[in-house]
């Protein structure tokens, strides 16, 4: 064992529901810069668990998508490395494993609720951000009998409970929101699988992040307010918690939060339309207040750039003009240096 080896660790874990856009062409650039400017392994990991969502001709695109953009990985799907496999719904043992620790410590319990029960709660707080009411704990108390009987029409949920003491606070120091602290019972018990057998991403992400030695994590921060769930789940199952950057979101012309309804904004349509990766990458770091203009850069000309102090924590809009100057970066490209 080399004790001088650098053991940072990060990773990019797209879903394949839909092509990259600059959203989370902007969450993998800010992460593998993470990474590569602290000399660490990059980890490509396919969340591919909810399958309702997940197109397998997607990873394909995804990956081409990165690497056109100029990233690259040390393992992933389509190379191997010491803790794949790399895509979810391969891994579904260790998930299995995780559920077993957790109901060993009587963490778990089955749920019957339905979405419009819960909805239909009279009492239901309300949750976290975006999600709905928090879950009001209906089937946490449920008899053996109740649970039997309930059992004989419907196959439920599993639930992971959040501790019962109100006063108990989740506080941790995200590098871009700052400190975050939120009661450790906001949002109420949550599923760790569906009632149709899926496991859920809350579950996944951390056995896989714990599983692969992530260190580091940079997201999006539409998952600021799973972190303390998934840290809840870090402590139950005995791993240590990797440090956390949840990086805002970029929003399209509209207002609107980047989708797949902002085609012509995904990464497929604007390298079919010419435009150059440079110009992509130059745009994201500019955005993100990396550099002081948006002038065409290769992601690795980013690297020595990159510092964490100086992402900015206000969300990104991508305007019609941003679009034209992205075009006028077009063709005729650019010699490879
Ligand atoms: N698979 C998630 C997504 O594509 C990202 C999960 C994570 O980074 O924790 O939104």
């Amino acid at each position: 064992m080399n004790d001088c080896k650098n053991t940072v660790r990060g990773r990019f874990a797209p879903t394949p529901s839909g092509l990259m856009h600059f959203g989370n062409a902007r969450t993998a650039l800010l992460s593998w810069l993470q990474i590569r400017a602290a000399g660490g392994a990059y980890v490509m990991r396919i969340e591919d668990i909810d399958m309702t969502r997940s197109r397998s001709h997607l990873v394909k695109a995804i990956l081409e998508d990165l690497q056109w953009l100029g990233l690259d990985w040390d393992e992933g799907p389509d190379k191997g490395g010491p803790y794949g496999p790399y895509t979810q719904s391969e891994r579904l043992e260790g998930y299995e494993a995780a559920l077993s620790k957790l109901r060993e410590q009587g963490l778990l319990y089955p749920c019957f609720c339905s979405r419009a029960d819960i909805l239909g709660a009279a009492s239901a707080p309300h949750g976290l951000a975006g999600e709905g009411p928090a879950y009001p704990g209906t089937c946490r108390c449920l008899s053996e009998e109740e649970r039997k009987e309930k059992e004989r029409h419907k196959t439920p949920s599993l639930r992971m409970k959040v501790p019962d003491d109100p006063e108990r606070v989740i506080t941790f120091h995200d590098q871009v929101a700052g400190s975050v602290s939120v009661p450790a019972s906001a949002g109420g018990d949550f599923i760790v699988k569906r009632a149709d057998g899926m496991f859920s991403y809350q579950l996944a992400v951390v056995v896989d992040d714990a599983e692969m030695k992530i260190t580091h994590v940079l997201r999006g921060s539409d998952l600021l307010d799973s972190t303390p769930r998934q840290l809840l789940l870090y402590e139950a199952l005995g791993y240590t918690p990797p440090s956390f950057a949840h990086v805002p979101l970029v929003y399209g012309p509209d207002g609107r939060r980047l989708a797949k309804r902002h085609g012509g904004i995904a990464l497929q349509a604007m390298r079919e339309r010419g435009v150059r990766p440079e110009a992509v990458v130059g745009w994201l770091a500019f955005m993100s207040g990396l550099t002081l203009e948006p002038v065409p850069l290769a992601a690795a000309e980013l690297v020595p750039l990159f510092d964490m102090s100086r992402l900015s924590a206000e969300p990104v809009r991508l305007t019609e003009e941003d679009m034209r100057a992205l075009q006028a970066y077009s063709l005729p490209e650019q010699p490879k240096r």
